[in-house]
């Protein structure tokens, strides 16, 4: 029977490397929604490509775009718009999964409404499981719905689990999980000129082709730190048994070290394809389109410990997954503003971190047990870090 998915976020990094694994299987996947936010003229390309039954635009006029221009072409698709169409199209009874590659908190509640549908949901935007993540994992385990690891390091984990992983280390002889990181853009930059770094410099990645705010993450560490607490509800591991290890080359996508003395590590190249594919395919191995990974022009692997120095963001991140509670919805938010106030040329990217410490401080910790409460605390950080970063500006 073939999977039916919706795919929010389609006209990003990953939703674009999404359509490439699912067009290389026409035989295993159906296209049921693609949702692309503002970006119309790349919706409307995949509309004509994959045809799917629905597409959803962030507001009428961007609809009203992607509408006329489908009909100009005679493509069928129905157009939708807003946050209740990513919901429904997220949650319809047809859907088998749901691919959730929006970025930033905006992505929480169609991809939670899906967990609750029970869909098999295919996580890449990890902000959903930092804001809510007892919610989110609750959410999942009493509707059934299978959540499976789309960011390389939680999918490298999730590859060399055992596979009837129970969600306790423990049982499984299991000492510590290993996040690697590859240390981003400025690795090597002198301390000295951070203050100095542009938007354009930081989403440079040296490795990975991603969005930009997921790029100003890596460059500023936040993401490892994003992705370690997206790690300790995922695989239900306590804070205390997370490592980040900085492995430059970005060969080994994570690790896992078992009592015994052995690590498991899962390697590939550098391209988001693969755990698409690895998660797509489940429980069969798929074609991704990646190449064979090369070990005779590799050169070394190497590996350091992170330096919080160079990276206060990792630190800010610890401290937040350690506190719990609202702490890593408060983070993100102020994150969030920060990195886009940073791509705007309002702040230095020295200041996201300043911006994260000051809202963390500042802002008083609410209700988490529902979405409501979690949206609300996402607001209030929101705005203490707007407020902050104007002074900052003023300054
Ligand atoms: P991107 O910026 O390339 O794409 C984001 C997508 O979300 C676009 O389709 C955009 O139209 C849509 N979008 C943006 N704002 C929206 C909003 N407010 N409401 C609805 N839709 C909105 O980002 P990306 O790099 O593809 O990352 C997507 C998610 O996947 C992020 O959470 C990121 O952390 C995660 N992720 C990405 C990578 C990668 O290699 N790119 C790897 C691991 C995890
Ligand atoms: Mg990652």
């Amino acid at each position: 029977m073939k999977q039916v998915l919706t795919i929010l976020g389609a006209t990003g990094s990953i939703g674009v490397s999404t359509l490439d694994v699912v067009a290389r299987h026409p035989e295993r996947f159906e296209v049921f929604a693609l949702a692309g936010h503002r970006q119309t003229a790349k919706l409307a390309e995949q509309c004509r490509s994959f045809r799917p039954r629905y597409a959803v635009m962030a507001d009428e006029a961007s609809a009203a775009e992607l509408k006329q221009y489908l009909s100009s072409v005679g493509v069928d698709t129905e157009v939708l718009h807003g946050s209740q169409a990513l919901i429904d199209v997220a949650t319809a009874a047809e859907v088998t999964g749901v691919m959730a590659a929006i970025v930033g908190a905006a992505g929480l509640p169609p991809t939670l409404a899906a967990a609750a549908a029970g869909k098999t949901i295919y996580l890449a935007n990890k902000e959903t499981l930092v804001v809510s993540g007892a919610l989110f994992m609750e959410t999942a385990r009493k509707s059934g719905a299978q959540v499976l690891p789309i960011d390389s390091e939680h999918n490298a984990i999730y590859q060399v689990l055992p596979e009837n992983y129970t969600g306790s280390l423990h049982a499984h002889g299991i000492q510590s999980i290993i996040l690697t990181a590859s240390g981003g853009p400025f690795l090597e930059t002198d301390l000295s000129a951070f203050d100095r770094i542009t938007p354009a410099q930081a989403v440079k990645h040296p490795n990975w082709s991603m969005g930009q705010k997921i790029s100003v993450d890596s460059a500023s560490m936040m993401n490892k730190g994003l992705e370690l607490i997206e790690a300790h509800w995922l695989f239900n591991c306590p804070p205390e048994q997370l490592e980040v290890v900085i492995h430059p080359q970005s060969v080994i996508h994570s690790m896992v070290r078992y009592l015994d003395g052995s690590v498991l590590a899962q390697m590939g190249n550098p391209d988001m394809r693969t755990p698409i594919a690895y998660c797509l395919g489940l429980p069969e191995r798929i074609d991704s389109g990646v190449g064979c990974l090369d070990f005779s022009r590799m050169g070394d692997l190497t590996f350091r410990e992170p330096d919080f120095k160079r990276f206060p963001c990792l630190k800010l991140a610890y401290q937040a997954m350690h506190a719990g509670g609202a702490a890593p919805c408060i983070l993100n938010a102020a994150n969030e503003e920060a990195v886009a106030a940073f791509l705007n040329h309002q702040i230095r990217f020295t200041d996201i971190a300043q911006v994260v410490e000051h809202s963390l401080s500042a802002v008083d910790a609410g209700e988490t047990g529902s979405l409501e409460g979690l949206l609300e605390q996402d607001r209030a950080a929101r705005s203490v870090a707007q407020q902050f970063i104007a002074a900052a500006c003023s300054r």
